[in-house]
C-alpha cells in the first residue's frame, strides 16, 4: 500500500498535488511544486511517518510538468530519478524560445491579455529541466513498451502531456498514474510546446488511449495526482464521462468554428463555458484550442 503526501502549490486556485511513497521498495513518485514551503511540508510530514530524505531509493517522475517535478530540486542530487525519456524533448527550453511561440499564439483571434495568460501556463507547465539533467537518471524509452524496477513495471504514453509514465505494480494491482486522470475536471490534456516540432501540439487523440491502457491493466487501485484514490469502477465512470464531455465539447465547438470560423477563441470558450473565473479561464482556452488545433492543423504549419 502506497502512503500519500498532499501538498500545497500556495495558490488557493490551483489544486493540492500528491506525493506518493512506496516503504517496501523505497520509491518516491513524484515530489511536488517548486516551492521550498511545499517541501518543507512534506518533509515533515514524511518524517512523521517515520522515514529519512535518504531512505529514497529512486524519485520516478509521472510527467514533466511542473507540479509534479517542480520540487525535485530540494532533494538530495544523490538520489536517481526515473522518467518518461520525452521530458528531456522539453530540456532547455528557454523563455525566449516560448516568447518565439507568441507568433503561434498570435494566431488565434484572443485577446492579448489571454495570449499572456496562455504563455504564463504554459510556461508554468514546463518541467524544471535543470534538475532533472543534474541527476543520475533511468529514461525510459518511448519507443518500449515497459520497463521493470523491481516490483514496479513503467510504461510509457503520452495524452495528459507528451511525457506520462504509468506506474503499474502486479502484485498489488495498483497504478500511480499522474495527471492521466482527474478528478472533477472537464480536460485532461494540454496543449504543449514540441521543442523537436517548435509548435504548439495537441494531445488530445492521445489522452483517450492512455486513459484506456489504465483500464486494461485492469487495477484495483489507482493514485492520481491530484485527489483520492480511484478505484477501478471510479476509473471506468471517470473515463466514460470524461469521454462523453469531450464530445459533446468538441461539436459544440466545431458548430461555432462552421458557422463562424472568425470568431474569437476567446469568445467560442466563453459561450461553451460561460463561467469565466481567474483560473477557470485557461482551462477552457486549453480545451477549445486543443480542439482548434486539431481540426486547423495544417493552417498552423510554417
Ligand atoms: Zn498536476
Amino acid at each position: 500500500m502506497l502512503k500519500q503526501f498532499t501538498v500545497s502549490q500556495g495558490d488557493e486556485l490551483l489544486p493540492d498535488v500528491n506525493i506518493y511513497w512506496d516503504n517496501e521498495n523505497k520509491i518516491l513518485f513524484d515530489c511536488g511544486p517548486d516551492r521550498l514551503q511545499s517541501f518543507l511540508v512534506f518533509l515533515r510530514m514524511f518524517r512523521n511517518a517515520g522515514n529519512e530524505l535518504d531512505d529514497i531509493k529512486y524519485i520516478v517522475l509521472t510527467h514533466h510538468h511542473i507540479d509534479h517535478i517542480g520540487g525535485l530540486k530540494f532533494f538530495p542530487e544523490s538520489i536517481p530519478v526515473i522518467y518518461n525519456e520525452n521530458i528531456l524533448n522539453f530540456q532547455g527550453i528557454q523563455w525566449n524560445t516560448i516568447k518565439n511561440n507568441e507568433r503561434l499564439i498570435d494566431r488565434f483571434i484572443i485577446k492579448d491579455e489571454y495570449k499572456v495568460q496562455i504563455l504564463n501556463r504554459m510556461l508554468m507547465e514546463y518541467d524544471d529541466s535543470y534538475s532533472v539533467k543534474k541527476r543520475r537518471g533511468f529514461p525510459i524509452k518511448a519507443s518500449t513498451e515497459t520497463s521493470s524496477f523491481g516490483e514496479w513495471t513503467f510504461i510509457p504514453v503520452e495524452g495528459h502531456s507528451s511525457s506520462d509514465l504509468i506506474c503499474y505494480r502486479r502484485k498489488n494491482a495498483e497504478i500511480v498514474s499522474g495527471d492521466i486522470i482527474l478528478h472533477n475536471v472537464f480536460f485532461n490534456n494540454i496543449i504543449e510546446m514540441d521543442k523537436t516540432q517548435n509548435k504548439l501540439v495537441s494531445f488530445r487523440k492521445m489522452s483517450i488511449g492512455e486513459m484506456k491502457k489504465l483500464v486494461d491493466l485492469q487495477p484495483i487501485e489507482i493514485f492520481i495526482g491530484h485527489g483520492k484514490p480511484f478505484e477501478l469502477d471510479g476509473l471506468k465512470i471517470n473515463i466514460k464521462n470524461t469521454i462523453r464531455r469531450r464530445k459533446r465539447t468538441e461539436k459544440k465547438v466545431n458548430n461555432i468554428f462552421e458557422t463562424d470560423r472568425l470568431k474569437p477563441v476567446a469568445q467560442t470558450a466563453e459561450e461553451i463555458f460561460k463561467t469565466f473565473i481567474s483560473y477557470d479561464y485557461f482551462l477552457p482556452f486549453s480545451e477549445v484550442l486543443n480542439i482548434y488545433l486539431d481540426n486547423n492543423y495544417d493552417s498552423f504549419d510554417d
